[in-house]
């Protein structure tokens, strides 16, 4: 394990996991006007059941927000929006700064509630903490610098731009990555001086309720920041409400296409982080151990529900055999099991109906005539109370096509599908060959042909000898249908905010009338 993936900032209190009888399971999970709040809603059809991926236990029951709720918070953003608005940038820096503190304090309990609510192993799980404080902080630190031009025009004229909020932004979040999709979307959002109402996955509500209590500790005013539970009914009232200014989404492609489809009716802003199906191409010429590394990080990590994921990925012919070789070996070493165990490297599946869709992908794989070099099955673990639990083990699969369903359709599992091919032009155009662009990657020690490579890839963000690494500042986002505007990155705050042009008269006024 490398050691930027090492754990360095542990929480002094170590715990094992967090309990579904803990607090901040339990209790109300939408959070108004600074408080945990029930929904007013009462549909007995509009209710979820909250599910340990872990162990299959149902934790708790969530009651969906209706419209009313969604008006209220809705309502209670638009007046924050007044007043946080108005507060210098360097202000509501602070507030970031000081919540990013409290992440880190709070590190090991958010990791293992993570834990909790999406079944990936603990190390993951804090890894993802320690990001999501390195953003927020980032952001706090770049709120005061986002600021706009001044232009010097004829005779004595100027005229000078100026960034300003856009209003009340509306966030929905996938299951993969919860408190990330909560901290990306929020803590740029909130520097420009927007607010949010936020809907978390129902498959995993119970970080961005944690981090909404974290900003009101380190000094947010109440309403700038509100979650609301629910499903997919839920998600539609919000991003077709007219008090919403912008929209920011991250999920699949036809999820992203119905939210912009919504947002069009009032010309909402919109981000959407969505799919993909990228490649990741190995010249033979490459550090065979790095490029086996770097495939496995591109199609392993988080149990394979990964979006920038490298899943195609493409061998130079002649070291294919020791490729597929190395990989199964160090592929078998991987540790399947309880998440909140320190060794485990691979944790449970979503859920039932994810691991299958995982398992009839690969099943069609074969009867398309992939082989599997390894792996691909549902694991029980030895411990009894992980039994109803969805453990998969990791597969790779050789003697990939182009036209293969599993290597067309993004997967969303830990399936990689390894292809061949000879000539570097071939390879990038097969690369290309694709409705997505979210990321890619190339393995080579040639600088020239990395460089010319990285050019000619359709794709948002580009690997050179590594995978799936995103350190904060660096832009992320997708090219071609995986997605529009980009997070992470310094750009992001053109993206929650809207560029004011203001000319200066200097002279008498000069009119033909
Ligand atoms: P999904 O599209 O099914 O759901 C995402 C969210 O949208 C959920 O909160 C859901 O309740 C809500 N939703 C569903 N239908 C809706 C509708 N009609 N209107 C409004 N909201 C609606 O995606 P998922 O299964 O949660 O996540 C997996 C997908 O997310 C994968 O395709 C993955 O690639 C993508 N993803 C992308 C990124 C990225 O940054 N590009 C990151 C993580 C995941």
């Amino acid at each position: 394990m490398k050691t930027k993936y090492v754990c360095t900032f542990l929480s002094k209190r170590m715990m094992s996991s967090v309990s579904p009888s803990a607090t901040q399971v339990q209790q109300p999970l939408n959070y108004v006007r600074g408080h945990r709040v029930d929904p007013s809603n009462t549909d007995k059809n509009q209710r979820f059941s909250l599910i340990s991926p872990a162990t299959g236990e149902v934790i708790r029951e969530i009651q969906s927000s209706g419209g009313n709720d969604i008006d209220q918070a809705v309502d209670v953003s638009r007046k924050a929006f007044k007043s946080w608005s108005q507060i210098s940038a360097f202000e509501r820096g602070k507030v970031l700064r000081k919540a990013a503190e409290i992440i880190r304090g709070r590190s090991e309990e958010l990791a293992r509630t993570e834990v909790l609510d999406t079944g990936k192993p603990i190390w993951e799980a804090r890894y993802d903490i320690q990001g999501c404080a390195d953003t927020i902080e980032y952001y706090g630190g770049l709120a005061v610098n986002h600021n706009g031009d001044f232009m010097k025009l004829d005779s004595g004229c100027f005229a000078y731009t100026v960034r300003e909020p856009i209003g009340v932004v509306g966030g929905i979040g996938a299951w993969n990555y919860p408190f990330q999709m909560a901290s990306w979307k929020s803590s740029p959002a909130l520097a420009c001086g927007n607010t949010m109402v936020f809907k978390p996955s129902p498959l995993t509500p119970l970080t961005a309720v944690m981090l909404a209590e974290i900003y009101k500790e380190a000094g947010l005013p109440d309403g700038c920041f509100n979650v609301i539970q629910g499903e997919t009914i839920t998600g539609q009232v919000l991003s077709s409400h007219s008090g919403i200014d912008k929209m920011t989404f991250t999920g699949s492609v036809p999820t992203g296409s119905k939210i912009m489809e919504a947002c069009a009716k009032d010309i909402k802003h919109v981000t959407l982080e969505l799919g993909g199906k990228s490649p990741l191409i190995i010249f033979s010429d490459c550090q065979i151990d790095n490029a086996v590394k770097g495939a496995m990080l591109a199609n392993f990590s988080n149990q394979g529900q990964v979006c920038s994921n490298g899943t195609r990925v493409f061998v130079e012919r002649k070291i294919v055999d020791v490729f597929l070789e190395k990989l199964k070996a160090r592929t078998k070493a991987m540790v399947i099991g309880n998440p909140n165990d320190e060794n485990t490297t691979v944790g449970a599946s979503i859920n039932q109906q994810q691991a299958e869709k995982v398992l009839s992908y690969i099943k069609g794989a074969k009867q398309e005539g992939a082989n599997i070099v390894y792996g691909g099955e549902r694991i029980i673990p030895q411990d009894a109370s992980l039994k109803n639990g969805y453990y998969l083990s990791p597969c790779i699969l050789s003697d990939c096509r182009d036209d293969m369903t599993v290597v067309k359709e993004e997967v969303f599992g830990a399936v990689m599908s390894v292809l061949t091919f000879d000539t570097e032009e071939e390879a990038v155009k097969r690369a290309n060959n694709s409705e997505f662009g979210l990321a890619g990657g190339v393995f080579t020690r040639d600088l020239t042909r990395a460089h010319r490579v990285a050019s000619n890839m359709e794709v948002g963000s580009l690997y050179i000898n590594n995978y799936n690494v995103y350190p904060v500042g660096v832009p992320f986002g997708g090219y071609k249908k995986s997605g529009l505007g980009r997070e992470n990155g310094a750009d992001t705050l053109d993206y929650y905010s809207q560029i004011k042009s203001v000319y200066v008269e200097m002279n008498d006024v000069d009119c033909p009338y």
